[in-house]
């Protein structure tokens, strides 16, 4: 095992003794933290950085545990948003102001949170630089950086998005998910296009969820004749479940969707409303497409900070973590959960949900001198909107297996599997999951497993 134990002195003695003495956490806690805070130098036993989905989870876990002021969360944003709202918010059922609560009130009490970004990791020596000039020493790390969108790394993509005429938006961004609705209001005819861009994102579900709940506008409207929903994505699948992607292909052919794989989105000219894209089995054959509307999911990449600190991350800049216990390759006390991490599920809240359980348990066991044991299964969910009323509620794992909680099928089109997505859902992530309570549905897959219900 190419593994190496955290550079310091202290830290190493630390681990050295913890290995052949494993500790209680009492005294884990009492002996091995310190939470003093000084000018520009502050310690913690945990280190949680990004106070998204994934951090606040384990900040409000961890800090439970821990006691007060052991975890300190670095977090630059005053908001924390509830993403998969977006995809209601660009339909026009939910608003902007129901997807966000004041990150204040939303980060556990009993962490100190450090309002500040990280702006460099230094694993051997345990500590991250933070924008406010700060150096936060920690015993353990754990990395929740989540995803960074790059709309400018398309040509004419970011003038056409800030110019509200151009009818083009994303549900992607809070900057910008305000307008898709005012876009669907707004188009009466044309092309009505739809982008997935070439790169691993969060949600993959989310860019086509988008283009049925459009689809279904226009037939609200009395539009739908007039207007040709397009759904252009660079897989060379509609979805990556098979199970999933069959019951999709028969509602795309249903609802007339037109559905163009590998085809990538090079360039938005806006002043003529052209999309420019590349078919990827034909590397530099572009096509122009003319629009009505375009709605453009963006590429995406882990934040700068994390792929600039090129030992903790793999080549393609992600937290190079164990894909089973989330701790990492090389640095034993650094821990990732969310999108950051490089593990190979689809990148959900609900992932980062059946993850923390995992990061909770061999972090612990970590600090207790014990090796990890606790494993991911790879579990990730999207629930996919397919218009004002239905949703398919698609649960997978590693193997791309369907992994579903409930007794009936989950492929087929269901209102209660969408009341559950817009009602349920959001209640269940700021009640439970932001507090620390919510490890995703295994343990109610179970349940229904026990009481043997055959599939409907
Ligand atoms: C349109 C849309 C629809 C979605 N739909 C669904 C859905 O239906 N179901 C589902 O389960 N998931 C859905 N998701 C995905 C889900 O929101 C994400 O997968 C989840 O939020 C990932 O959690 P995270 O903690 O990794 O990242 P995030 O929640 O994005 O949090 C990352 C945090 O890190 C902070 N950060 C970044 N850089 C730094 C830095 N340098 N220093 C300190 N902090 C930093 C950020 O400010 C942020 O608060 C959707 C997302 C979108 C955008």
């Amino acid at each position: 095992m190419n593994r190496r134990l955290p550079g310091t002195f202290n830290q190493c003695q630390r681990h050295l003794f913890a290995s052949s003495h494993p500790v209680s956490p009492a005294f884990s806690t009492r002996f091995l933290s310190t939470s003093r805070v000084n000018h520009e130098r502050q310690e913690c036993q945990v280190l949680v950085v990004g106070g998204g989905t994934g951090g606040c989870a384990m900040a409000a876990k961890l800090s439970s545990r821990l006691g007060s002021n052991k975890v300190i969360v670095l977090e630059p944003e005053d908001k924390h948003y509830y993403q998969p709202m977006f995809t209601l918010i660009g339909g026009g059922m939910k608003r902007l102001d129901q997807s966000y609560k004041q990150m204040a009130d939303v980060l556990p009490k009993k962490a100190k949170w450090v309002k500040e970004k990280a702006v460099e990791f230094d694993p051997d020596n345990n500590t991250v630089s933070t924008s406010g000039g700060k150096t936060i020493k920690y015993d353990f790390l754990v990395i929740a950086t989540g995803l960074q969108l790059k709309y400018e790394k398309i040509p004419g993509l970011v003038e056409a998005l800030e110019t509200p005429e151009s009818n083009v938006c994303s549900i992607y961004s809070p900057k910008y998910v305000d307008h898709v609705y005012d876009c669907l209001r707004r188009t009466y005819k044309g092309n009505v296009i739809f982008t997935f861009p070439h790169c691993p994102i969060k949600c993959a579900g989310a860019p086509q969820k988008i283009a049925y709940i459009s689809d279904h506008y226009f037939r609200k409207m009395g539009r739908r004749d007039d207007v040709n929903v397009i759904y252009n994505t660079s897989l060379p699948v509609i979805f990556g479940v098979k199970h999933y992607a069959d019951a999709l292909m028969k509602l795309v052919e249903k609802r007339n969707i037109k559905l163009n794989v590998n085809r990538n989105l090079v360039e938005v000219r806006s002043s003529e409303n052209i999309a420019v894209f590349e078919d990827l089995v034909k590397p530099g054959q572009l096509y122009e497409e003319k629009y009505s509307m375009l709605h453009v999911t963006p590429p995406m990449t882990a934040p700068d900070v994390v792929a600039n600190c090129k030992q903790l991350v793999t080549p393609t800049g992600f937290v190079d973590v164990d894909q089973m216990t989330l701790q990492h390759n090389k640095y034993t006390n650094v821990f990732s959960i969310g999108d950051s991490a490089c593990t190979p599920n689809s990148k959900t809240a609900a992932a980062a949900a059946a993850q923390s359980p995992v990061v909770f348990k061999n972090l612990i066991a970590v600090i207790e001198g014990k090796a990890p044991t606790d494993i991911y299964d790879g579990y990730s969910s999207c629930p996919i909107v397919t218009g004002y009323n239905s949703c398919i509620l698609a649960e997978f794992d590693y193997t791309l297996t369907p992994v579903e909680t409930f007794p009936i099928d989950q492929a087929k089109e269901r209102y209660s599997m969408f009341f559950m997505k817009k009602e349920l859902m959001p209640v269940l992530y700021w009640k439970l999951m932001m507090k620390g309570y919510w490890n995703g549905p295994a343990l109610m897959r179970k349940m229904f497993s026990i009481l043997n219900f055959n599939k409907k």
